[in-house]
């Protein structure tokens, strides 16, 4: 990009831990201040504005109309859209409400203002607006934020990992807590985070998304080689990928065990 590229950064559902995972070190933060023009950054900034703008971060999940109109006035608003974040990139932990009962829901939540529970369904941005880049994590991976930001001020394409998180863990010469009958979601886990919980002897639960070529039948057969059910898997996939690994397994023979 030639002159100094517009910028924004917004929430809708989420927790806005994205947002923080983008507040690098105070040398990096000034750096980046220096290059780009911030419009919005419900941290940094007390005037945020709603564009026009040449890029457009946005953290969170689309569960209410008021999400819907905020992603729909901020697409006709930017050139380029990032979902940053896995909820925004595929539901996540707020995607979590299309397994509760919306009765109970009202009972524990809108006791007072039931008028303000909106039933409709966890979506990721890209289901509502066409979306160009995807950043997932919860949060993101501070060093991917970075390489992504750089490698839009330079014009270069920006790519994603597309391996599983079991590749940067073997290249980080860990053992497999598999070994040990642990569930580690790293075989169905896109990658970019460098494999940081196995690394550091915890087991991975997903939180970056499904991997493009995830394996599920290998999966689960080979966890059920040792010893472990696929329900305990199941658990373990709802803490983040619940609505991803959902429509994957609709139809196959995993689909029951949930
Ligand atoms: S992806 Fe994680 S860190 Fe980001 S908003 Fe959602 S819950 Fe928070
Ligand atoms: S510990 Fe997890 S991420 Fe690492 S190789 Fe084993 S299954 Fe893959
Ligand atoms: S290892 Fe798994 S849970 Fe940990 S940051 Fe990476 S994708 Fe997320």
């Amino acid at each position: 990009m030639a002159k100094k590229p517009i910028v924004g950064f917004y929430g809708i559902t989420g927790c806005a831990g994205c947002l923080l995972s983008v507040i690098f070190n105070e040398d990096e933060i000034v750096d980046i201040i220096k290059a780009v023009d911030i419009v919005a950054f419900p941290f940094i900034k007390s005037d945020n504005s709603k564009g026009p703008m040449d890029i457009c971060f946005i953290e969170g999940t689309v569960v209410s109309l008021d999400d819907e109109k905020i992603v729909k006035e901020l697409r006709e608003r930017s050139k380029v859209v990032v979902a940053l974040g896995t909820c925004a990139c595929e539901g996540n932990i707020p995607a979590i409400r299309n397994y509760t009962d919306d009765k109970k829901l009202s009972k524990w939540l809108y006791k007072k203002n039931p008028q303000n529970q909106d039933t409709r369904t966890p979506k990721p941005i890209h289901e509502i607006i066409q979306v160009e880049y995807r950043l997932p994590g919860c949060p993101p991976d501070r060093d991917e934020v970075k390489r992504f930001i750089k490698d839009l001020l330079l014009n270069k394409t920006f790519r994603n990992v597309r391996s599983a998180v079991c590749v940067e863990c073997k290249l980080n010469k860990n053992g497999c807590l598999l070994d040990n009958n642990l569930v580690c979601l790293g075989p169905i886990t896109s990658g970019g985070c460098n494999a940081i919980c196995p690394t550091h002897g915890l087991k991975c639960y997903g939180c970056r998304g499904l991997a493009d070529d995830a394996n599920f039948d290998e999966y689960f057969e080979l966890l059920k080689s040792k010893k472990i059910k696929p329900t305990e898997v199941r658990k373990v996939m709802d803490t983040f990928m619940a609505r991803a690994v959902d429509e994957k397994l609709k139809g196959t023979k995993w689909e029951k065990y949930h």
